[in-house]
């Protein structure tokens, strides 16, 4: 007897007939006494299609009435889902996120889960049902619907395992596990048994979209073993858990991770003075924009002015462009310059630390190929670069091959 929760992928649910086998190998797979609960996210290319919708109105961000618009793909699955389980002969029901009791902060678009009270999942769950959450979303406070980030149904399937002490946090998808790069971009990666919540984190914040960073975080927080997994096999995929006996540290590298959701802004002369940058970020910070790299210049020709260059994604542009318009206005900068053809590509690796050749080796690859690096940055378990979109795929390859020694 087990209780279990899994979710299912928007490719996993494309269709009526995908939602159905779905439903046949849960069924067949389900021991005398296991409770389920399935997260599932919109169908296919739902949310993105919700998206293109609303640009169709407006290029403005509307957070509110944003998440209003996308937190219904999602219902649509769950709807369908339960009703496919009933077709069946198995009691299900379905819940929105916040009749889940998933309340979340009021960042629009960004939700932060803040509580999760699972009563009415214990309670449907008592009662015989196979309970189906919509993931993605929530609710604040007042009432209001939001949605928890692009890939956010991971962070509602951890947080749910979490808050009802699941046994597991089943994570299906399109592909059988987690690979040392992701596998549409180098066929040559090597797919893993397990890995630590920390180097899994890492690499799902520099790009590596199997997960969603917040549901690795929340597994680690309240020590949810996740099992990231194909949808389509039965083959045992890959668990993410804090596992001593992995001997972490004998993995120098453990993966390669690539972002093109990049935007690079330059504000150029920008008075270099006490408080010129804290007015530039404490703006974006007020619309909700996270910076990610930043490198501040000196000029020496021209006294008394900087250059500013920094980072953020490139869907948050919208937002970041009306702080932008601003500061011009503001503080009488020279010209601010906005690059969206700019990628990331990161190596990551626990053991990393102290070797120092690693990040020589890595240059030495951009080297190499002529790609140019035009912003460098580390932590204690990775090296990231800025390059040129177009040289990305490139990069990320010829970086695996080096590091993992392809033949
Ligand atoms: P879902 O719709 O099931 O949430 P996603 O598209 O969000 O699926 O995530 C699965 C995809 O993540 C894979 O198809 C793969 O291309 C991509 N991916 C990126 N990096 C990795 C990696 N290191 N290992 C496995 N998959 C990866
Ligand atoms: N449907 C949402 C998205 O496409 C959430 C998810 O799939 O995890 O981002
Ligand atoms: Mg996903």
């Amino acid at each position: 007897m087990a209780l279990i929760v899994k979710k299912f992928g928007g490719s996993s649910v494309a269709t009526p007939d995908k939602i159905s086998s779905i439903v046949q190998r849960v069924i067949r797979e389900k021991k005398e006494g296991d409770q389920i609960v399935i997260v599932v996210s919109a169908m296919g290319d739902t949310t993105d299609e919700l998206v293109t919708l609303a640009n169709k109105i407006t290029s403005k961000p509307y957070g509110r009435e944003m998440d209003m618009l996308l937190a219904t793909g999602e219902q649509i699955s769950i709807a369908l889902m339960a009703m496919a389980f009933e077709e069946a002969g198995e009691k299900a029901i379905s819940f929105t996120g916040g009749q889940a009791g998933i309340m979340t902060s009021a960042a629009f678009n960004k939700g932060r889960i803040l509580d999760l009270q699972p009563a009415r999942i214990f309670k449907a769950l008592q009662e015989g049902n196979i309970v189906i959450v919509a993931g993605f979303q929530g609710q604040t406070s007042r009432g209001d619907i939001t949605t928890l980030g692009r890939g956010g149904s991971d962070t509602t399937a951890v947080a749910i395992a979490g808050a009802i002490h699941a046994d597991v946090c089943e994570i299906f998808t399109d592909v059988d596990g987690i690979y040392t790069s992701d596998p549409r971009v180098v066929p040559a990666a090597q797919k893993m048994e397990s890995i630590t919540y920390g180097e899994m984190l890492e690499m799902a914040k520099l790009g590596a979209g199997v997960m969603q960073p917040r549901a690795v975080e929340m597994g680690s927080r309240f020590n949810v073993p996740i099992h990231v997994r194909s949808t389509f096999s039965e083959e045992p995929g890959t668990m993410i858990q804090e596992d001593y006996a992995m001997k972490v540290k004998q993995y120098l590298i453990r993966g390669v991770a690539q972002d093109k959701n990049v935007a690079k802004i330059t504000v150029l002369g920008i008075p270099n003075r006490p408080g010129f940058a804290y007015q530039v970020f404490a703006e974006l910070a007020e619309k909700n924009v996270d910076v990610d790299m930043i490198v501040q210049s000196v000029r020496i020709a021209k006294e008394g002015v900087t250059d500013i260059t920094f980072t953020i994604a490139r869907t948050e542009l919208p937002a970041a462009r009306e702080v932008l318009a601003h500061i011009q206005k503001e503080l009488s900068v020279e010209d601010i310059l906005v690059d969206e053809s700019m990628a990331k590509v990161s190596l990551v690796g626990a053991g990393m630390a102290g070797h120092p050749g690693i990040a020589a080796g890595m240059f030495g690859i951009f080297s190499d190929h002529h790609i140019n690096i035009e912003i460098i940055s580390t932590s204690e378990i990775s090296i990231s670069c800025l390059i040129a979109e177009e040289s990305m795929e490139k990069a990320v390859q010829a970086i695996h091959a080096h590091f993992f020694k392809e033949n």
